[in-house]
């Protein structure tokens, strides 16, 4: 998750080594979530999901039943609301990615306040780290870890830098944020009622727009 034109696509396409997130130098094209099945080496399969950017208020033309443009941003704004209620109530590890070029911006301060709340388990990402010099990095760097509270994985999808720590830390956050998959069935307590039926991804606009979202740009 970050800001329009953060670099959510271009990482996600270094990440996995081929190009399948579309990138775009203009920010606010991004409206729908899109998800990504990763399969490494065998193992279990990884869902990475690109989310619409925040911070870029204008709406998409001919947004379905805005009278106005203003009518429009804020029918944007709820549909970007519902499509991330819906990925955070199953309290998925989440990264935020920063543009490393801006640290403290107060979108991205909100949003780390709100992921860390939503998630599983989260972490803060310097995109674009290619961008700075030397000290500037440092100087961004530490601006980033003062302001969030935490520290800041610096990476590159021009460079590649960054991405094996990447992936290290997506494991580590996907580990703690789910039960081990080796562990063995645990005997069911005797029941009384039927038992619920398995969680289903949320049938919210979520579904939707994951389908909808098939080809477009991301
Ligand atoms: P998104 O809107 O967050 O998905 O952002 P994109 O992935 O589409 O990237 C927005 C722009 O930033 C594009 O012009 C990319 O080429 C550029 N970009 C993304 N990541 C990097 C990076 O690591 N380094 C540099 N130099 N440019 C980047």
């Amino acid at each position: 998750m970050g800001r329009s034109n953060v670099g959510k696509s271009s990482l996600i396409n270094a990440l996995v080594r081929q190009r399948v997130a579309r990138t775009s130098a203009a920010p606010g094209k991004t409206r729908l979530a899109n998800v990504y099945r990763v399969t490494r080496g065998g193992g279990a399969p990884l869902y990475l999901l690109d989310l619409p950017g925040y911070g870029y208020a204008r709406a998409a033309k001919g947004q379905r039943g805005a009278t106005s443009p203003e009518a429009a941003r804020r029918a944007s704004q709820t549909e970007f609301e519902a499509i991330v209620r819906a990925v955070f109530a199953r309290q998925p590890a989440g990264l935020l990615l920063v543009d490393a070029r801006h640290p403290g911006l107060a979108t991205d301060r909100a949003a780390w306040q709100w992921i860390r709340e939503a998630s599983g388990g989260t972490a803060v990402v310097a995109t674009k780290i290619d961008k700075l010099g030397r000290g500037e990095r440092i100087r961004a760097l530490r601006a980033f870890e003062s302001v969030l509270e935490t520290s800041v994985l610096p990476v590159s999808a021009v460079t590649g830098e960054g991405l094996d720590e990447l992936w290290k830390l997506i494991d580590r956050l996907l580990s703690n944020s789910h039960p081990p998959r080796s562990r063995p069935p645990q005997p069911q307590p005797p029941r009384a009622t039927a038992a619920p039926p398995p969680r289903r991804f949320p049938s919210t606009k979520l579904g939707a727009a994951l389908s909808a979202s098939k080809g477009r740009k991301n």
